[in-house]
């Protein structure tokens, strides 16, 4: 399938056929009730694409979501049902002119009736839910993963229960009934099959389009990242809880535009349709179709709902005549259409066992490559050439002064000190190293300096102005960028997508700029994914040829060199690298040494934390020892080389021996 669409060409001719095919089908096949399975395998489809937002993008379990249809539901059809009919005064008057309601002569009196058009309530219900979405989103996106799952499966059943238990307006148990059909140009669907066949078909392509248009933009790209790592994602410039909620709230607006046109089309409402099955079955779908995957989740959505509609009862039948055949009673009782839920839960296993990406996986698999396609491009060894990697990477002067001052910074775990009051200047233009036994706080000093922890006390200037306390996103957006001691990239993401997410912070698009995506847009998207070529192409024929490749299929050095990579795409001032060569050999340090001296002649201010001292002599102006939080010595590499402390707490009598001799 993969190879068939790999041309243009042949993915378009596919595409014009599967359209024509689906157009052509109510014709071809004569059957109301087929067709009105095809209606609903719709708007399972657009709710899947809805939760594959939430959970397929960003990662974010939701286990209530049918809440969210449940909710654009009952907008519709409180608006259009006769449940709510309060008295008929003169204020309703210029509503009836725009034909939002109508006025009906009942015993008592004249009432209102809401007569909201079906196409107008489509946006409405889907930006209600929207609102929904942030409202409830707020308090809980906090939650990380088990969490959140339970919270949002609370929420899923109390909107059904609010439903039953406010009777005045949603009509309670027995549900709302009579909710009107919509009508196009006078003509009235009503219980008709295929006009509900074709707005079904409309909004599915709508929604894969807006679907796929957010996946390929900056949005997509930072819902992603904070799947993959969260608390990478927002030291890389995303903005989480913002982000986070922007997909729950799209993901609710597809489930609360589903809902208009679910309630449209079956014309009542009851609470029992909007359950936690709902929000399991279209989890399933996403799932079987393909976590992530536009097209997945609605081949999934069609499948599973035809498989529940024509299969099932289908497969009855012939249990059913096997059984008379054979005479067995047993058979004969079988009824699977009543059993969807142990169906979906051997599916659910079966995919886990054998296919766990989907039936359309997300990712593309990275295929090894050959000697030739290593060799794309040159081999680029020491340090960058000056020239064009001052024109890609585009730092600005260093300045004067100091660029990063710590003062007198604490930081406690519990009852264990890991920075005690720790001073630490880093001139603007410097590179500053940052030594010490392991479990000393160095690796502390870096996340309270990103913002990734919190400090009990001290103050953290960066170019002038204090950064403790901002969150990491914000801090990154000033210009400090990181890597990680343990790398932390985004592993199931392409090399290019990496760097690109590095560029989060330096770009504008929002999510209706990447819906629409405009001349600004394309023009920004395509700067951005020459920098990042660029700033790969940085590292010759270590990254460049790898740029479409899964980084979790990288060389350990090399996914040093992509963390590294990606951040530099962040325009950073100054640069923490967190042990940038452990874990390399001896030829690869080198390299990276020189690539970071070069990085430092370029106007990068650099701060290091290295245990291979030759590495540090060669580069550091100025190098600070911790020791149990405490900072112990300052001074040029030479001094503290000498300093009897440092030697006494760090390296040891042998390794000071060693270097006296050398
Ligand atoms: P280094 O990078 O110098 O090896 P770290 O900064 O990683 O040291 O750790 C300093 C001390 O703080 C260690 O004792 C470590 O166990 C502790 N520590 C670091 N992070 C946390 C955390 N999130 N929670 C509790 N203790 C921590
Ligand atoms: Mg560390």
């Amino acid at each position: 399938m993969k190879g068939l669409f790999a041309r243009p060409a042949a993915r378009r001719a596919g595409l014009a056929l599967l359209i024509l095919g689906l157009l052509a089908f109510p014709y071809a096949e004569g059957n109301d009730a087929d067709i009105d399975s095809m209606a609903n395998a719709a708007c399972y489809a657009a709710l899947a694409l809805g939760l594959n937002i939430v959970v397929g993008f960003a990662g974010l379990l939701d286990l209530g979501y049918a809440a969210f249809f449940a909710i654009g539901a009952y907008f519709y059809g409180v608006f259009t049902a006769f449940q709510v009919m309060p008295h008929w005064s003169s204020f309703w008057q210029p509503f009836a002119m725009l034909h939002l309601v109508e006025k009906l002569n009942q015993g008592s009196g004249d009432v209102v009736h809401f007569t909201l058009s079906f196409w107008l309530a489509l946006p409405l219900a889907a930006l209600v839910a929207a609102g929904c979405g942030v409202l409830f989103g707020a308090p809980t996106l906090r939650l990380r993963g088990d969490y959140l799952a339970i919270v949002t499966l609370g929420f899923g059943e109390i909107v059904p229960i609010v439903a039953r238990n406010t009777p005045s307006v949603t009509n309670g148990a027995a549900g709302l009934n009579g909710v009107q059909a919509p009508s196009l140009f006078g003509y009235n669907f009503n219980v008709q099959a295929i006009p509900y066949y074709y707005v079904g078909l409309a909004l599915v392509a709508l929604l894969m389009f807006v679907s796929i248009r957010l996946r390929d933009s900056r949005i997509g790209r930072a819902w992603m990242a904070i799947r993959e790592d969260e608390t990478a994602a927002s030291a890389m410039g995303v903005d989480r809880t913002r982000l986070k909620l922007l997909a729950f709230a799209i993901g609710a607006a597809f489930a609360g535009a589903s809902g208009v046109f679910y309630i449209a089309k079956l014309q009542t409402a009851t609470p029992d349709m909007f359950g936690f099955p709902v929000s399991v079955m279209i989890l399933v779908m996403v799932v079987l179709g393909g976590m992530g995957s536009v097209w997945g989740v609605v081949v999934g959505a069609v499948l599973l709902t035809l498989l529940q509609s024509w299969f099932l009862p289908d497969l009855t039948d012939w249990t059913h005549a096997l059984g008379e055949q054979i005479g067995s009673q047993w058979l004969q009782q079988i009824d699977f259409a009543r059993s969807t839920e142990l169906i979906f839960g051997v599916l659910l296993v079966l995919m886990m066992l054998f296919r766990r990406d989907g039936l359309i996986p997300a990712a593309r698999g990275s295929a090894a490559l050959s000697f030739e396609q290593q060799n794309v491009a040159g081999v680029q060894r020491g340090g960058f050439a000056s020239t064009e990697a001052a024109e890609v990477l585009g730092f600005a002067a260093p300045g004067v002064g100091n660029l990063l001052e710590v003062r007198g910074v604490t930081v406690r775990f519990g009852g264990l000190t890991a920075l005690n009051k720790v001073d630490l200047v880093v001139p603007a233009g410097g590179v500053v190293a940052v030594i010490g036994p392991n479990g000393s706080g160095k690796s502390t000093l870096f996340n309270v300096i990103t913002g990734l922890v919190a400090a009990e006390s001290g103050s953290i200037r960066f170019n002038g102005a204090e950064i403790l306390g901002l969150p990491p996103h914000t801090i990154l957006a000033r210009g400090l960028a990181r890597t990680f001691q343990n790398i932390r990239l985004f592993a199931n993401l392409p090399v290019l997508d990496n760097i690109l997410i590095g560029q989060h912070a330096r770009l504008r698009t929002g999510p209706i700029g990447a819906v629409l995506r405009g001349p600004g847009t394309r023009g920004e998207e395509r700067a951005a994914l020459l920098r990042a070529r660029g700033i790969a192409g940085l590292f010759g024929n270590r990254l460049t040829p790898r740029l479409q490749q899964t980084v979790s299929h990288l060389s350990y050095a090399n996914r040093r060199r992509v963390e590294i990579a990606r951040a530099l795409a962040s325009r950073p001032r100054l640069l923490l690298l967190d042990e940038p060569t452990a874990g390399m050999n001896p030829a690869e340090t080198l390299e990276l040494a020189e690539q970071i001296r070069s990085l430092h002649k370029l106007g990068l201010t650099v701060l290091l934390i290295e245990h291979k001292l030759d590495v540090v002599t060669q580069l550091a102006d100025t190098v600070v020892v911790l020791d149990h939080g405490d900072k112990l010595a300052e001074g040029r590499p030479d001094e503290v080389r000498r300093n009897e402390e440092v030697l006494r707490a760090y390296l040891g009598r042998a390794a000071r021996e060693a270097l006296d001799a050398a």
